[in-house]
């Protein structure tokens, strides 16, 4: 069975001049083990299909099945990473970690065990107590990395974690979120992430998702085949890259 499947997914919003259709009839599976990306023109409603997925939003028509089942209410085997931190200004570093999983009941002594193994395997240890205000964005970005982990999610949705964070903070970061996401200790297992940098997804994913814009349909499913640990001066890299570019291009 799939781990998740979106069945002719349409959402559409109250508008000035009527209604406007943001996804129409988008239909994917992700199946245990992958990692996904999707890539697609601003405004083709990557960030509305992502909060589809963890049950933050309903689709217009449709539906989301996770192993299977269709969603009701949010996906608490879920967590979501976003491009802007996301962080509470006035809480420290283990608390802003914690802050999900007093949501999912878990006692103050599990908490706080939970919330220091996560700083530590995105490499914060010894900032715990620090205040996003003291840290960089690479920073900033490992405490929402470590927050969404700390939940233990078997889905992991990243919506362009990257795209804010410089170049190099950004390669350093991708590279570990390969190593977590291979580590087999780890309880997550699949990642679905929307990005802008094609390169990245090239570099990451198993998949490719290539959406249109207005309103976002699925306009290609590309398997990627290389070797990882890629890099862009590895053979079929630059090729895959203006492939999906000329996708976008074609439907923009
Ligand atoms: P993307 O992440 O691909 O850039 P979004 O999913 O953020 O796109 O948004 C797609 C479109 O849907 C945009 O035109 C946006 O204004 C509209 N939209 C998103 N959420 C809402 C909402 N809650 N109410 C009204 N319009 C929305
Ligand atoms: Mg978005």
């Amino acid at each position: 069975m799939a781990l998740l499947e979106l069945k002719h997914i349409s959402r559409s919003f109250p508008h000035a001049k009527g209604i406007l259709p943001v996804i129409a009839d988008l239909s994917f599976t992700v199946e245990e083990g992958e990692f996904v990306a999707v890539v697609g023109p601003s405004g083709c409603g990557k960030s509305t299909m992502l909060r589809m997925i963890n049950g933050l939003m309903e689709p217009t028509s449709g539906q989301v099945l996770y192993k299977g089942r269709q969603i009701d209410g949010i996906n608490l085997e879920c967590a979501l990473v976003f491009q802007s931190f996301a962080l509470m200004p006035w809480l420290s570093v283990k608390a802003n970690v914690e802050l999900g999983l007093e949501a999912r009941g878990l006692a103050p002594a599990e908490r706080e065990k939970r919330a220091s193994v996560y700083i530590d395997k995105v490499g914060l240890d010894g900032f715990e107590e620090a205040y996003p205000r003291e840290l960089s964005g690479g920073m900033k970005q490992r405490v929402g990395l470590a927050r969404a982990l700390a939940v233990e999610p078997q889905l992991l949705l990243m919506d362009e974690p990257f795209s804010s964070l410089d170049a190099l903070t950004a390669i350093t970061l991708r590279e570990e979120l390969l190593d977590l996401w291979q580590d087999k200790s780890m309880p997550v297992h699949n990642i679905i992430m929307v990005t802008h940098i094609i390169e990245e997804a090239v570099e990451l994913a198993d998949r490719i998702l290539v959406l249109s814009s207005s309103p976002g349909r699925l306009v290609a499913d590309l398997k990627v085949e290389l070797p990882r640990p890629r890099d862009r001066r590895q053979e079929g890299f630059n090729a895959l890259t203006d492939k999906v570019f000329s996708l976008i291009e074609e439907r923009a």
